[in-house]
């Protein structure tokens, strides 16, 4: 995954002083995101998943249609819900330490109160929220380069990828040519019954001659 401006300028702070609202750090050899970038990108998906996690369930609207590449079907059906909310969570168990893990299950997970989080973890407010951040910028660039199928831009999540390549045009097959045996002019007339055009006249001919059908009037009746 490559960071370049135009990912970075619509999550970018207008007013961040690391990178004045463009979204990359200045003076670096490669180009990488700023940090407030990142905790944008954590921002959308934790509201993405409190919304999973909230909203109301319909008995009528259980699976979603999806389309894939199958090899035999292009549709299937997913809960998308459910598994945005189960990649939400087993993403971010994976990739946090044991304390960053405490604090992201506390505080984003179950809700609770900077105050609680505090008082549990015995941690004053300035450590516990440089934590929080840390976690933010951590799981935010996750959520964004994993491969091949990446939490985030959420609609490229919940409406799938659309992967713009250059085509390959591909030959066309090569006909083989058709068996010809070396036979005389004569001998492939004779073979095949062609006897130029002159039959064909002879054809039309007797087609024409063909005798007609008597006139209803002219049916005598059985009686
Ligand atoms: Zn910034």
């Amino acid at each position: 995954m490559r960071w370049d401006r135009s990912e970075t300028i619509g999550l970018a702070k207008v007013y961040c002083t690391s990178c004045r609202g463009t979204g990359l750090r200045p003076n670096m050899k490669k180009q990488s995101p700023c940090k407030c970038v990142l905790r944008a990108i954590f921002r959308a998906c934790y509201a993405r998943f409190r919304r999973c996690v909230e909203k109301e369930k319909f008995m009528s609207s259980v699976a979603t249609l999806v389309f894939c590449h199958g090899a035999e079907n292009k549709r299937t059906y997913g809960r998308l819900d459910e598994e945005y909310i189960a990649d939400f969570c087993q993403v971010s168990r994976r990739n946090l330490g044991r304390l960053d893990y405490k604090i992201f299950r506390n505080f984003f997970l179950l809700g609770a109160d900077w105050r609680l989080c505090c008082r549990q973890m015995d941690c004053d407010r300035g450590d516990f929220f440089h934590a929080v951040y840390r976690i933010q910028e951590t799981l935010g660039r996750i959520y964004r380069e994993m491969e091949p199928y990446s939490l985030f831009p959420l609609d490229e999540y919940f409406s799938g990828k659309v992967v713009k390549t250059n085509l390959a045009i591909m030959p066309k097959p090569v006909r083989a040519p058709a068996v010809q045996p070396p036979l005389k002019k004569s001998a492939g007339r004779r073979a095949t019954g062609w006897a130029g055009d002159r039959g064909w006249r002879r054809a039309i001919g007797q087609a024409n001659r063909l005798p007609r059908l008597p006139h209803p009037r002219m049916i005598e009746s059985p009686a």
